[in-house]
């Protein structure tokens, strides 16, 4: 696709996010992969109503701005994270849909498995990634979460989606939504049953023949944003220093020291 044809469709997925209800103000984000370390994005500030094709932004893989009209969008530090540790991903979708925010903000997990084509599709639960202030703790947050998942709910915050290209992204934003809907409803009526254990691997077996819920391992998970805490295991994205070849160890393997330093923190 040429650049145009990418700065019409992040356009048009921007205002059927606002279409659906999932943003209001000037709420949302989306951003797609431009190569040679370049992504075209929406402007900060603007109701995705009101985005248009030629308004977008251009950022470097360290979310300056290096083309285009409007100014890059605070959170561009989730996209890069999502984008640095998954090199299959080529689109990254935020929004707010209210339903599933609902489940973010009350910290109400959506983790359970209790739709067999959903399970195929997101995998065993949309994971909530707990809340962290905006900026360098909330990317060093989702680092871990960007392996094996596609969708996840921001703690405190809204829903984050990535995918192979902006549609992908898009149907993903609309199935967590969907599936939060549902949960709510079943909630209602005594609470969600969740599958079978029997069927888990089944059904991530039939996600992993479709190539679904990817791992990049061998890789090291990094952060995009902004300096790591001291002493933090999270390395801080450098291209400078990628370029040079230093020795990455395995993402996976951060992303379960991470989850394990979640639980713990959470537990405090
Ligand atoms: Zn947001």
């Amino acid at each position: 696709m040429t650049s145009a044809g990418r700065s019409a469709e992040i356009a048009d997925y921007a205002q059927r996010l606002h279409a659906r209800g999932w943003v209001a103000n000037h709420d949302g984000n989306l951003s797609v992969r431009e190569g040679n370390g370049r992504y075209l994005a929406t402007p900060t500030a603007t109701s995705k109503a009101a985005v248009r094709a030629e308004g977008l932004v251009v950022v470097d893989d360290e979310g300056k701005q290096v083309g285009g009209r409007g100014k890059p969008f605070s959170e561009i530090g989730l996209h890069l994270t999502v984008y640095q540790n998954r090199r299959d991903v080529e689109a990254v979708i935020h929004a707010h849909p209210p339903t599933a925010t609902g489940f973010a903000v009350a910290g109400v997990p959506l983790d359970e498995a209790f739709l067999a084509e959903a399970v195929v599709s997101l995998g065993p639960g949309v994971p909530t990634v707990p809340f962290a202030a905006p900026g360098a703790d909330a990317c060093r947050t989702l680092a871990a979460f960007t392996q094996g998942y596609d969708a996840v709910l921001l703690g405190g915050h809204g829903v984050l989606t990535w995918g192979p290209d902006l549609e992908t992204a898009y149907l993903r934003m609309e199935l967590v939504e969907h599936l939060a809907k549902i949960a709510l409803v079943a909630r209602q009526l005594g609470g969600v049953r969740p599958l079978p254990s029997s069927l888990l691997p089944k059904l991530l077996e039939a996600r992993a023949k479709a190539g679904l819920g990817k791992t990049e391992s061998g890789k090291k998970v990094v952060v995009a944003c902004a300096p790591a805490p001291p002493g933090s295991d999270v390395e801080v994205y450098d291209p400078k220093r990628q370029s040079r070849g230093v020795a990455l160890p395995p993402a996976t393997e951060l992303a379960n020291i991470i989850r394990q330093e979640i639980a713990a923190a959470l537990k405090k």
